[in-house]
């Protein structure tokens, strides 16, 4: 049994109560899966889906997590760039969202179950 950090946890996509439990069925960039979770822990039993549509909240994270790559990439443009015209913006930009999506919604699913999950991490107890 492996013991990690709640950090560790949250980077791995693991169950915020065991924090061993695969959050996702596959992995990130399984285009034709990354979108799909688990409703309960394999390990612990832990419901992952509180009530239906809890996860909309977690489009704000997402959101806040979309202008903060907004603005980073626009910073990086602007100071490395000489040129750069509205056009360079907008490719670097629409490139990153595309390939960063799913990350980018699994994160953000992450975070709002560590946050507004009400699971409390509980280490299981070796005999
Ligand atoms: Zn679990």
């Amino acid at each position: 049994m492996v013991k990690r950090t709640k950090l560790s946890a949250v980077f791995q996509a693991r169950c915020p109560q065991c924090r061993e439990g695969k959050l996702f069925i596959s992995k990130a960039y399984n285009l034709r899966k990354f979108l799909l979770m688990k409703k309960v822990c394999d390990t612990c039993g832990a419901r992952f889906e509180k009530e239906p549509r809890f996860y909309d909240g977690s489009m704000y994270i997402s959101y806040a997590m979309s202008v903060g790559l907004f603005l980073m990439s626009a910073l990086v443009i602007n100071y490395t760039i000489e040129n750069a015209n509205e056009n360079t913006y907008l490719i670097a930009i629409i490139s990153e969202v595309i390939l960063l999506y799913p990350l980018m919604y699994r994160y953000s699913r992450v975070l709002f179950l560590y946050s507004f999950g009400g699971l409390k991490y509980t280490p299981k107890q070796n005999n």
